[in-house]
């Protein structure tokens, strides 16, 4: 099995994000990978425009939420050394959308948090099993203290 060249990193800027981040920014040093981020918009409304679900960076779209979402995303890809090429911001369902960029970017590893489960949640699933289940490639859950 050779080493990993392609690691996408998902967040979701939570509380705990930051901690994991830098764990896929060690990964990526350790395989000399390039290190992609994607951040998938499903908490904010899709405003009535031109705009694919592909949310470019460089442009400003004028809808104040979505220029807040993406300063975060920027901010943590600036403090990973990701290129913005490389940071992704889409509208959809996280896990659909993570593993629909991992075949798209030929990513090899998916690193995604993972919180520990229990009753209903445990039941409905987590965006990390899902991504493990459908994913083509490997993927790394962080396991993320449970608040
Ligand atoms: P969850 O199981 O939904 O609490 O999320 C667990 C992990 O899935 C997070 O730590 C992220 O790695 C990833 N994730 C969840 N939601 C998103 C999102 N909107 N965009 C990108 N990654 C996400």
């Amino acid at each position: 099995m050779g080493a990993y060249q392609h690691i996408l990193l998902a967040v979701d800027y939570s509380e705990h994000s930051a901690a994991f981040a830098r764990r896929a920014k060690d990964l990526a040093e350790k395989y000399q990978a390039k290190l992609s981020i994607i951040h998938v918009l499903d908490n904010i409304p899709m405003p009535d425009t031109g705009y694919g679900t592909v949310i470019s960076l460089n442009e400003d779209s004028g809808y104040d939420l979505l220029e807040a979402e993406k300063t975060r995303l920027m901010q943590i890809g600036d403090r990973l050394g990701v290129a913005r090429a490389d940071c992704w911001m889409v509208w959809g369902v996280p896990n659909q959308e993570i593993v629909q960029l991992a075949e798209q970017e030929r990513i090899d590893l998916i690193i995604v948090g993972s919180h520990g489960r229990h009753g209903l949640s445990l039941l409905l699933g987590s965006t990390a099993n899902s991504v493990l289940h459908y994913a083509g490639c490997d993927v790394m859950a962080i396991r993320l203290p449970n608040d």
